[in-house]
């Protein structure tokens, strides 16, 4: 009747207040809680910063017996664990970390149950005798965090999460959960008929964050636009992505020196220093951290303000992943892509050395869907969700750049008309800087080396500044209609496609960023 699930309703909101000290439960939260105290089996796909962990801990502490936790994230254990802990629940992980005392110790609480959370690897599990001692032990629950590694349509697959699918036949009553931020429909399949989950409750939660402002800007001057970035949110909490350890220390050295507080992140840095900047990052000791991607996945600050893209993510996933560190305390954060078509080379060229042709044929995928992710006139928020599977309902999300209308479509044929005539009477033999030279009427010596101020072109489109003209040979070379020699020193050449344009036939139309400033703040 009405009065018990009433009873069990304030029971939980109850438990989220006193144990967890929220108010209200987010979206999806309550139901995938309900349905593991009802003893079913759940699987839900839900975003980073979602609220993942609650959906468990809360049934963990409910539920008589221990929650078993499997994780491949073995950095993010301790953690964890320390966090449950910090509210009073009684949580232990096992890992390769423990020495051997410690693991002992863990064993015997797990034994005489008092712990109401374990997390392991899912190394451990695979183990029989290990299996064997979970039989004789009182499991509440099991969940596997990161459910997609099961499978090996994911992006992260990992043969030790095969032996996970012993859980169904091994606890026959006990509900299992499975989590997971990345999962096709496709995926999802995989991961419910290797896990062998019994009739689950399911939950695609949408991935729509809403108060992250997503802004894509045109890349011409990294250093300025990121010290510019960096003032307007002085005091801000903010991660700078970028893809080389060399471009990390460089930015690091150049913020510090303009008196930023900023600390460098990325693999060649010893495991201390590591350690010591993401500490003070997360300690707030320090704004902003200029990283590879190998940061942030261990870290739980919902208080990143923005994060950075100073280079092209390596796929729509990375960048969604990255993006989702910003505000995951639900208030306004932004993420901002610095992006040039002239950086699509040097990757282009990083991916053909890979040796493993899947893997390589996997990057060049990856690389499309970003750049024309990047380069189209399409609400990026409608773009990204559409990726993950999900129809976005609006026609305008109000907080991107393309939604706020920082972007305009313009003819510019007779502008693609001069540079392709300036490339054409030099032979296309020069390159971008030294075509916008051209049109620009630029004086400088190499200029009239060559003799080029006596060319007709010369100085034809003075009435525009150079960064429009290097918009314009990204956006023609987007549309294929001019292309850039391999090389030391690459030219700019003409395309089947610029033909019609030259005869007048054909147009060419631009999405170009509006002069005013680009979209910083967002309504609440
Ligand atoms: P996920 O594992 O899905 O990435 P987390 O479990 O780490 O997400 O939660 C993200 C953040 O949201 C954490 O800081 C957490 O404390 C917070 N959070 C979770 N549930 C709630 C809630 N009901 N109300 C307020 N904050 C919450
Ligand atoms: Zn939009």
């Amino acid at each position: 009747g009405e009065q018990p699930s009433l009873t069990a309703e304030t029971k939980l909101l109850d438990t989220l207040q006193k144990v967890f000290g929220f108010h209200t439960f987010r979206k999806n939260q309550e139901s995938i809680i309900q349905a593991i105290l009802d003893r079913k089996d759940a699987f839900a796909v839900m975003p980073t910063g979602g609220g993942k962990s609650l959906c468990y801990q809360l049934p963990a502490l409910l539920l008589p017996g221990t929650c078993i936790v499997i994780s491949p994230l073995i950095a993010l254990m301790k953690d964890q664990v320390d966090g449950a802990k910090a509210n009073g629940i009684r949580a232990a992980y096992l890992n390769s970390t423990l020495s051997a005392e410690e693991q002992s110790l863990v064993l015997k609480d797990l034994q005489s149950n008092s712990l109401d959370l374990l997390y392991i690897a899912p190394e451990r599990f695979a183990l029989n005798h290990f299996q064997d001692m979970l039989k004789e032990t009182n499991i509440s629950m099991a969940v596997i965090d990161e459910a997609h590694c099961i499978s090996e349509w994911g992006h992260d697959f990992r043969p030790d999460y095969l032996s996970l699918a012993a859980l169904a036949k091994l606890f026959p009553g006990t509900p299992i959960a499975a989590f997971t931020a990345t999962a096709t429909h496709k995926v999802q399949q995989d991961i419910l008929d290797k896990l062998g989950l019994r009739n689950p409750f399911i939950i695609r939660a949408s991935f729509d964050r809403p108060n992250l402002l997503y802004d894509i800007r045109f890349k011409e001057n990294p250093n300025a636009q990121l010290a510019s970035i960096l003032r307007n949110n002085s005091g801000k909490a903010g991660i700078i992505y970028r893809t080389s350890r060399k471009s990390v220390n460089e930015t690091t050295a150049m913020l510090q020196a303009k008196g930023f507080r900023v600390l460098p992140y990325h693999a060649g840095l010893g495991d201390e220093e590591r350690k010591k900047n993401q500490e003070a990052f997360i300690r707030d000791e320090v704004d902003v951290i200029v990283a590879t991607i190998a940061f942030g996945m261990g870290i739980d600050k919902s208080n990143i303000r923005f994060v950075i893209h100073a280079d092209l993510p390596k796929s729509i996933e990375n960048y969604y992943q990255e993006t989702g560190r910003a505000g995951r305390d639900g208030e306004p954060a932004q993420c901002i892509m610095l992006f040039s078509q002239s950086d699509i080379p040097k990757v282009r060229f990083f991916i053909d050395t890979m040796v493993d042709e899947t893997e390589r044929a996997k990057a060049q995928g990856a690389l499309q869907r970003v750049i024309s992710f990047a380069s189209t006139s399409v609400c990026r928020r409608k773009t990204l969700l559409e990726y993950f599977g999900e129809t976005y309902p609006h026609d305008n999300c109000n907080s991107c750049d393309i939604c706020l209308g920082s972007r305009e479509v313009v003819d510019c044929t007779v502008e693609a008309q001069m540079l392709l005539s300036a490339i054409a009477r030099t032979e296309e033999r020069f390159g971008a800087t030294h075509i916008v030279d051209i049109v620009t009427g630029s004086k400088n010596k190499k200029i009239r080396d060559f003799g080029h101020d006596r060319l007709k072109t010369y100085g034809v489109g003075k009435t525009h500044g150079k960064k429009f003209w290097r918009q314009l040979i990204d956006e023609l070379m987007a549309q294929k209609i001019i292309a850039k020699s391999e090389g030391l020193y690459p030219a700019l050449h003409i395309q089947e496609k610029a033909i019609p344009i030259l005869k007048n036939k054909a147009r060419v139309e631009m999405v170009r960023i509006k002069e005013s400033p680009a979209p910083t703040a967002m309504t609440k």
